[in-house]
Order: C-alpha cells, then structure tokens, then sequence
C-alpha cells in the first residue's frame, strides 16, 4: 500500500501514514475504512480532489481553540497534525476545541480518540463529509447528511472506552464492503426512491462491474439514518459543528458534483489530570462500567462489550492471522499497483 501512494506522488513518509491508516481500519475490523479505498484515493488523486504534501494550515489561533485549514491535503497528514495539536494545547491547558476544515477522507475517526487517548485525554469529535448528501433524514427518502461521524474516547485505566461510528445506519464504506461481495448489509439499511428500505447497494451505486470503481453519484437511493429521529438529530447536529460551525460546509446544497471526501472535524480535547478529578474518575468510572459490563446478558453466548472491544478484539486476531480480503477488492488494489508501475505479491 505504501508502495502504490508512494509511485502516485507522496512522499515516502505520507504514504507510509496512509497504508498504516488504511491497514489500521483493517486491522479495527472496520474493513470499510482500510484498504478497499486505495483505488479510489489514487482516482482522487489523478483527479486533484486530493492532494498530496499538505500541512494543516493555521486560520485562527485563540489559545485555547484553533481553527485549521486542510487545504484538500491527505486526511491522514492533516487529522494527524490536528490531533496532535490538540493533544498538545489540552495537555499545557487542560482544553483544546480543534476544528478542522477542507480535510482529505481522515478514514476511521476511532484512531484520533485512541491517540488521544494514549495520551490520557478524553476526546469528542464532530465529523461531516462536506458536499457528500448521502443519508436520507428521518422521514425522507431523499439524501440530506453526510455519513457524518462521531466518536468520544474515554481513557479508563486497562479498559479505554471508544465510541466510534456513522450516523447513517452503515457507513458507505460498508456498502462499498457489500458491493464487492463482503458482508451483507442490514434489510433497511437503504432506502429507495419509492420509500422501499434495501439491502441492495446498487439503490446507492446504479449499475457497476465487480472491480468497477463504486460512485454515490450512479444511484439514486440513499442510506438511512441511525436511531430513528435521535440518530438523524445526531447527523444533522454533526453537519451544524464540523461542517457549519468550521465554515467549510454541510453535506449541501450541492453547488456541482461531489469531488471525493472532504472532511470537517470539530473536536474537544479534555485532561482529566487538569480537571482535578483524574483519580475519581478513574475509579468511579471503572466501578461503573464493570458493572454495566456485568448487565446479564440476553444471549448468555455473548457477554455484554464495551464500546472499543469489537475492535481492540479484531486487532488481536488480525494481528496474529492476517487481515482477509474479498477476491474483487483484492484485485480492484492489484490494478492499481499494476497502472503505477508496482509489482504485487502473487
Ligand atoms: P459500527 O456500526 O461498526 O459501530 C462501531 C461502534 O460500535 C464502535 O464504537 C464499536 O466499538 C461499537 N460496537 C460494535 N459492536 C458492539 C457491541 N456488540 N457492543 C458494544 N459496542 C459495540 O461503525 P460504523 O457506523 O459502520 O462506522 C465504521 C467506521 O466508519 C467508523 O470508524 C467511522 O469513524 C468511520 N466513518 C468515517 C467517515 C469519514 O468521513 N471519515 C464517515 C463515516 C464513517
């Protein structure tokens, strides 16, 4: 993966940021984030949509909040910087606001609260895919959000907690992750035009070819919002903060076709060891989610998990037995290291 970004223009230590993210999704078991998407970010790239050598640029500074601006750089870079230097002004002041605009795709945004986290900070990030109307608001069936994700990381001792995930019912990742013969996706996932939820992810794409590049723009259905009315509050308010309140823009109206993924994130950096509670809240909220995590089960076959655990699990089992892919995503990839000159394994 490093090789491939590295032959289509980055530099040798943006593309290793990218194929670390990339496999890092993979690794999360958030297949829809991870190396399903190297062809189409190089597509972004040829396209200009995405650029390479980018620096989170500094629009306003207050201190205690910064505003920055991605200029269309990788998300990988930008969220990186913006990340840390979040963690930087919290860690000096016990609070950072970051909101950042005009970001590349930043992927899985689980991966920004656990460097937060590794860092002993809580962490809340708005996220908004600006001119990406892909989610169909609670009672419409037309697209109105982004896939607008959210997450919060929460550093209790031995058990972080990372809330992490699409308001739309699935990510699109996911859909694309179904398109190309992987999981399936839920019944009323999608809904068409005619008010019919589906399962079918050509009501999103129209009609394409197994290694075909997937495009939201070929389809004219939309996904669902999660939660019913609360989930599609959540979105809106999603789109409001990183896409309104950072200035570079809602999921529409859409002004000209959409140009890949470009993200807006609003996020709050807090230091517990600041706030002068780190102790008690490390022990009261480790006393509590034990005992949330020890609600008897319905199924007793599956015990109850804390946000974080599905993925801290897949990164244990990944890490020891690899990562598998579907045969047209691993070929999709393949076709691309051809078209950049990059030999593949066998
Ligand atoms: P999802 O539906 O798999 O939900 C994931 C969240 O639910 C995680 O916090 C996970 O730990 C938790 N979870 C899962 N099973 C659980 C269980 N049994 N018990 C308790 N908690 C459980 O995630 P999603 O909505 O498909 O999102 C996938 C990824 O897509 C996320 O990483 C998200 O950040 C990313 N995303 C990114 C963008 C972008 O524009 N950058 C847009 C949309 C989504």
């Amino acid at each position: 993966m490093r090789s491939i970004f590295a032959a289509a223009g980055c530099a040798d230590e943006e593309a290793g940021l990218i194929a670390r993210e990339l496999v890092g999704a993979n690794l999360a078991g958030h297949d829809s984030h991870g190396v399903v998407r190297v062809p189409l970010y190089v597509d972004w790239m040829r396209e200009g949509w995405v650029r390479a050598g980018q620096r989170a640029e500094v629009v306003t500074d207050g201190g205690a909040f910064v505003v920055l601006d991605g200029n269309e750089g990788f998300g990988q870079t930008i969220a990186t910087e913006a990340v840390a230097l979040g963690i930087e002004r919290a860690g000096a002041n016990g609070t950072c606001i970051v909101a950042l605009r005009n970001s590349g795709h930043i992927g899985r945004v689980g991966a920004y609260a656990e460097t937060a986290l590794a860092a002993g900070l809580v962490s809340i990030h708005f996220v908004n895919v600006a001119g990406s109307p892909l989610v169909a608001p609670f009672g419409a069936v037309e697209r109105r959000f982004s896939t607008a994700p959210f997450a919060v990381g929460i550093p209790l001792p031995e058990r972080p907690v990372v809330l992490d995930f699409a308001t739309s019912l699935v990510a699109e990742g996911k859909v694309q992750v179904a398109s190309f013969g992987g999981r399936p996706l839920p019944p009323d996932a999608l809904i068409g035009p005619d008010g019919m939820t589906s399962s079918d992810p050509h009501v999103l794409y129209g009609d394409y070819g197994p290694t075909d590049l997937r495009r939201p723009s070929g389809g004219d259905g939309a996904i669902r919002a999660f939660g019913e009315h609360k989930g599609s509050g959540l979105a809106l308010m999603c789109e409001l903060l990183a896409g309104a309140f950072t200035a570079g823009g809602c999921a529409g109206p859409l002004d000209g076709p959409r140009k890949g993924i470009t993200n807006g994130m609003l996020s709050i950096y807090l230091s517990p060891a600041h706030f002068g509670t780190q102790a008690e809240f490390e022990r009261i909220g480790r006393e509590y989610l034990d005992w949330v995590l020890g609600a008897r089960p319905s199924d007793p076959a599956a015990p109850v998990l804390a946000p974080g655990d599905p993925e801290a699990a897949s990164r244990e089992a990944r890490l020891a037995e690899g990562v598998p892919l579907p045969v047209d995503t691993w070929a999709a990839i393949v076709r691309t290291a051809e078209g950049l000159g990059v030999p593949t394994p066998a």
